[in-house]
């Protein structure tokens, strides 16, 4: 693997029809780590990921994804993006747990013809986010958190390096919260990059490496503790403290 950072946004800055949602962000996401990104509704965090996966381009600045400029960037299969709205559609589809996973080999196929390795793809990564026994249900008899892991063995079969995940965890029960970041540390162990919109700030103190929290700037990026210890929350969340209490 390089050494260059998996992602390095450098002074970036995007408006939505001149008001700006993201302002002047300079941050890596390093290669392997666990980077929790935090702030109140409507603070930018759902556009920043953008910006870092190339889904939007920005005004001003510098994005680059594995060392390369962005709008350079064509290997797609490398990056597995859960957002919080584009799963709809397979939410309620009619279709099993199976070919949702196996929708993630397409891009390695020829032609969409699946061979034997694509399928011990499929098989192994929804052994390993633990649903293979889930696999000829249909995605929609699943529980919110079944159906995340479902979504995240896509990614792990088209075999992505990063990882990008807006609020995941809406609406799961807390067992199956807990459950569900226990697995993304091991993915994390694994190697695999993993940035995670969260409002929950307890979930991301305890289980990233570092924290990114942005209100349109940028207040901290750096570990938990020196996140905990410094004003940073308090400063971009205002008098918001409902959500800080909410914290551990
Ligand atoms: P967060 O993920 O932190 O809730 P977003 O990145 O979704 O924040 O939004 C940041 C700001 O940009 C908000 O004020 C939001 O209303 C605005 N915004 C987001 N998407 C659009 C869009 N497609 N068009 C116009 N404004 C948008």
């Amino acid at each position: 693997m390089s050494e260059s950072p998996i992602v390095r946004l450098e002074d970036v800055t995007f408006a939505y029809d001149g008001r700006p949602a993201v302002e002047d962000v300079s941050l890596t996401v390093e290669d392997g780590e666990f980077l929790g990104l935090v702030g109140p509704n409507g603070s930018g965090k759902t556009t920043l990921l953008k910006l870092m996966l190339g889904l939007v381009a920005p005004d001003a600045g510098r994005v680059e994804l594995f060392g390369e400029p962005v709008d350079a960037f064509d290997d797609g299969e490398r990056l597995g993006y859960v957002s919080q709205h584009s799963t709809g559609a397979e939410r309620t589809m009619p279709i099993t747990v199976r070919e949702v996973v196996t929708m993630g080999r397409y891009p390695h196929t020829r032609f969409g013809r699946l061979g034997r390795h694509d399928r011990e793809m499929v098989q192994q990564a929804l052994e390993r986010v633990e649903i293979a026994e889930l696999s000829d249900r249909r995605i929609n008899e699943l529980s919110g958190g079944q159906k995340q892991r479902a979504f995240i063995a896509r990614t792990l079969a088209g075999e992505a390096d990063l990882l990008a995940l807006d609020e995941p965890t809406v609406g799961v029960d807390a067992d199956s919260r807990d459950a569900f970041y226990t697995l993304l540390d091991e993915l994390t162990d694994r190697g695999i990059t993993v940035v995670l919109i969260e409002h929950d700030i307890g979930v991301v103190t305890d289980h990233a490496d570092r924290i990114a929290c942005i209100n349109r700037e940028l207040y901290h990026h750096g570990d938990p503790a020196g996140f905990v210890e410094s004003d940073a929350l308090a400063r971009a969340y205002g008098t918001n403290s409902r959500l800080i209490e909410h914290g551990h």
